[in-house]
């Protein structure tokens, strides 16, 4: 038998504490600890120390692994005043970490120090509810939630591929989707342009797509574009997104988006439709190819039908489109292996998958070495095969 004070001695004498001097000083050096903070959520809503993680305490052992997996990265712990965080600090002994600290005094030391703490955005309970199944996952959680809220994506077309990817990005939590369109919806549009419905024949395409997709996700504001993207407006427009998701049907408008956003540094999650074939690539300016560095010149029109000249299986779209939106919420977070440097083709028919690795072409007109790109080509008047400039 032993009182919580004599447990508290035991356990402090068992562990290793640092103050917040000490903490400090060690945050701004080269060894960076990872700090635990294992108090309740209602006492985190009032201030965290910068860059810690929340585990409470009575969480700790379950959850510890998944954010601090080598055994070997120095650990701080902390609470309020000090004492939860030295059980937790040898418990973490316990469980193998080699380097754990308890922090003397806690959060209100560090605060009563004049140290930066910051009061941590949450997401509303509502929106806890709405994106649990992403909190669940500890490559996501709240953290990443909140960054796909904060995240802009702007999609090129609200049609066959803009659709699954609209609706992915807005159900996701992507908090600004901007889209560019000038159709309006037609009826043949309808079997694979899932944003649309029979009601809004003859209406913008990209009203459409507002209503739907606020309608799924009022978090989500949707910024519509109803225009052509050309050399004059694109730049202008790139420049309020993060990541631009290509669902145009045309070679023009893929070299212009490719140039643009080479030369805005933005990142373009390629998608490409035709009949029972598709494509995904993601083009990372300067990390991997460009658009320009694989297809170095739009084929001649007559080898380039449209969808809307050759036909397409309704489903394959939707396919690529999610494929696509895959590719875009991984790289808002962060996380996983994106398409860049990789062509992925997929055959709807054989339904087969096939990986090509792609190249930086150093001759790349718009990202070569030597790159002799001198502003936008413009397709609408020029030749079948426009010349790099
Ligand atoms: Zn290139």
């Amino acid at each position: 038998m032993a009182s919580y004070r004599e447990l508290l001695r035991g356990v402090k004498s068992r562990i290793h504490e640092i103050d917040v001097r000490e903490l400090d000083a060690q945050r701004s050096g080269a060894a960076k600890s990872v700090v635990i903070d294992v108090r309740e959520q209602d006492e985190v809503e009032q201030g965290i120390i910068p860059g810690a993680i929340h585990i409470p305490r009575g969480y700790l052992e379950s959850r510890v692994e998944q954010y601090v997996p080598d055994l070997e990265t120095p650990v701080v712990a902390y609470c309020a005043a000090g004492n939860r965080s030295a059980f937790a600090a040898e418990t973490l002994q316990q469980m193998g970490y080699k380097n754990v600290t308890s922090l003397k005094g806690g959060f209100g030391a560090w605060k009563d120090g004049g140290f930066k703490f910051v009061v941590p955005r949450d997401l509303t309970p509502a929106q806890m509810k709405r994106y649990s199944r992403h909190v669940l996952i500890p490559e996501i959680g709240k953290e990443g939630q909140l960054k796909l809220l904060d995240s802009k994506v702007l999609i090129i077309g609200a049609g066959g591929l803009g659709s699954p990817s609209g609706y992915y990005l807005a159900a996701a939590g992507v908090g600004t989707i901007g889209i560019v369109d000038s159709d309006v919806v037609d009826e043949s549009n309808l079997q694979r342009q899932i944003l649309h419905n029979s009601t809004r024949i003859g209406q913008p395409k990209v009203e459409s797509a507002k209503k739907t997709l606020e309608e799924l996700n009022p978090d989500v504001k949707v910024i519509p574009y109803q225009e052509r993207l050309t050399r004059d407006n694109v730049l202008n427009i790139f420049g309020e997104y993060d990541l631009i998701v290509d669902g145009s049907d045309n070679f023009p408008t893929r070299y212009l988006v490719n140039d643009a956003a080479v030369l805005l540094r933005k990142t373009v999650v390629h998608g490409s439709i035709f009949r029972f074939d598709g494509q995904v690539s993601v083009f990372k300016p300067f990390e991997g190819p460009c658009y320009r560095c694989v297809f170095p010149e739009p084929p001649p029109p007559e080898l380039a039908p449209t969808c809307d000249e050759a036909g397409t299986l309704g489903i394959l779209p939707g396919i690529v489109g999610l494929f696509e939106a895959n590719e875009a919420v991984k790289l808002l977070l962060g996380i996983g292996d994106p398409l860049i440097g990789r062509l992925l083709m997929i055959d709807a028919l054989a339904v087969e998958f096939r990986t090509l690795r792609l190249k930086r072409d150093p001759n790349c007109p718009v990202c070569g070495e030597h790159k002799r790109f001198s502003g936008f080509v413009d397709y609408e008047v020029s030749t079948a095969i426009p010349q790099p400039a």
